[in-house]
């Protein structure tokens, strides 16, 4: 019986602070790295570990079937691998560059049209959390390629959860994570304007910002089953008290001298929930808004 083993090897296309970060895993793991960057010199740090920077696109796709795409948008991917479209054949592109549902399906058509298969994928942490255990990335896309790979992507991070086929639902997960991501740093954000307006600092108010963080989880929960069950009744909180309550936020804002724009926001929808009759309902009644894109 042979001791040799087969050392393991991929492709990474793109080098931004992600596509580095998942080149620096598999090298830790032994992989042999073959890269690929539109600015050349972002590969040199990685080169001096080890990894080997091809002198073409057509040479970085021939030297692996699974090929990491890690780039902006899936626009990029289009300017970099169109010109290389015939190295495509037989490849695997494991797309985790971020963009719409809809970019992704057309993406899996576009590549499938040139003989490969393409892996969606939305990973949920910044650069520090790439190569971790505890991190995450949705898949979705071709079953078998998910599971011929599977330990390629559990380098980039330690967990793969697979939505299914079809490829837009790991980008849908992924903006699903992101909507909530913006818009409660946004508003993390709006409680610093709010302090530092008043003489207090970042650090003054972060323990009150994390237990407040810290609290939605339990609503989530409990809001879920209602939702799902078609219930938005006001027996624990109306619109009208929340309507009252966003109007004090508003204000607070307003009288600090901060701008209103974030607050503002969410009064405006409140308000359009109170005018469709919702007073007496749980301000999960606003959903109904939410819902349907306005006229
Ligand atoms: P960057 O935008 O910093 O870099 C991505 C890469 O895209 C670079 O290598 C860049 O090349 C390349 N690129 C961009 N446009 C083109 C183009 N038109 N032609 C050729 N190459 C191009 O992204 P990140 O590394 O930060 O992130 C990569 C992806 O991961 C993004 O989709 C991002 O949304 C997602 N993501 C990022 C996270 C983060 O915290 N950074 C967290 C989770 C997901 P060049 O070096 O030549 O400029």
């Amino acid at each position: 019986m042979s001791s040799k083993t087969t050392q393991q090897s991929v492709t990474v296309i793109g080098l931004g602070p992600m596509g580095q970060a998942m080149t620096t895993a598999f090298l830790d793991r032994g992989y042999a790295v073959t890269l690929w960057n539109r600015t050349p010199s972002r590969a040199d740090a990685l080169v001096a570990r080890g990894a080997t920077l091809a002198p073409s696109v057509e040479e970085a796709l021939a030297a692996n079937e699974a090929v990491i795409l890690s780039l902006t948008d899936y626009a990029a991917m289009y300017d970099v691998l169109g010109p290389a479209e015939t190295a495509l054949t037989g490849r695997v592109l494991v797309n985790l560059s971020s963009d719409t549902p809809e970019k992704a399906r057309a993406a899996a058509r576009w590549t499938a049209e040139r003989g490969a298969v393409h892996l969606t994928g939305g990973i949920t942490v910044p650069p520090s959390g790439v190569g971790q255990p505890e991190s995450l990335t949705f898949y979705s896309g071709p079953r078998e390629a998910f599971d011929k790979h599977r330990d390629v992507l559990e380098v980039v991070t330690g967990r793969s959860d697979y939505r299914g086929e079809d490829p837009g639902l790991a980008a849908l997960f992924y903006q699903l994570g992101m909507v909530m991501f913006w818009t409660s740093m946004l508003s993390y954000w709006q409680a610093i304007a709010l302090a530092k307006a008043n003489g207090l600092t970042a650090a003054d108010i972060l323990q009150h910002a994390t237990d407040t963080a810290n609290s939605l989880p339990g609503f989530f929960a409990f809001y879920a089953e209602r939702i799902d069950a078609g219930n938005h009744v006001g027996d624990v909180d109306r619109l009208a008290m929340g309507m009252a309550s966003i109007d004090h936020v508003l204000h607070t804002n307003a009288d600090s001298g901060v701008d209103t724009a974030l607050p503002a926001a969410v009064a405006g929808l409140f308000r359009r929930g109170m005018e469709a009759g919702h007073a007496a309902d749980s301000f999960s009644s606003l959903l109904d808004i939410m819902q349907k894109a306005e006229a």
